[in-house]
Parts: structure tokens; sequence; C-alpha cells
């Protein structure tokens, strides 16, 4: 049994989806297209990011250990 997979970007369903890991999680999208659009936008929110939060998720990491 083959199970569709949504695309992450625009919704649409394949049968076979581009995977690609993110963070530790794994992303679908129907084409390579998606996947670009994707990376793109992440990279940006990445830059968006004040680098208070960063720190501070560190500084979590840091105490788990
Ligand atoms: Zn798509």
């Amino acid at each position: 049994m083959v199970e569709k997979v949504k695309c992450e970007l625009c919704g649409r369903e394949t049968n076979y989806p581009i995977k690609k890991e993110f963070d530790g999680r794994i992303v679908n999208f129907c084409c390579h297209g998606c996947l670009g659009v994707f990376e793109l936008d992440r990279e940006e929110n990445l830059l968006n990011q004040p680098p208070v939060e960063q720190d501070d998720k560190k500084k979590d990491i840091q105490d788990k250990k």
C-alpha cells in the first residue's frame, strides 16, 4: 500500500514525495520547486530571529547536559 503524503509547501498530495530533513524533522515536498522555496523561506526566518532567542536555546541545551 502506497501512502500519500502532502507537500509541506503547497499541500498537494503525492505518492512519491521528495523528503528532506530540517532540524531532525522529515519534511515532504511534491517537487524540487517546492523544496527550494521552503528552504529559502526557512533561511529568511532564521535570519529574522532575534539573537537573544538563540542564546536562550543554547543555555537550555547546556543545562540539560
Ligand atoms: Zn508542492
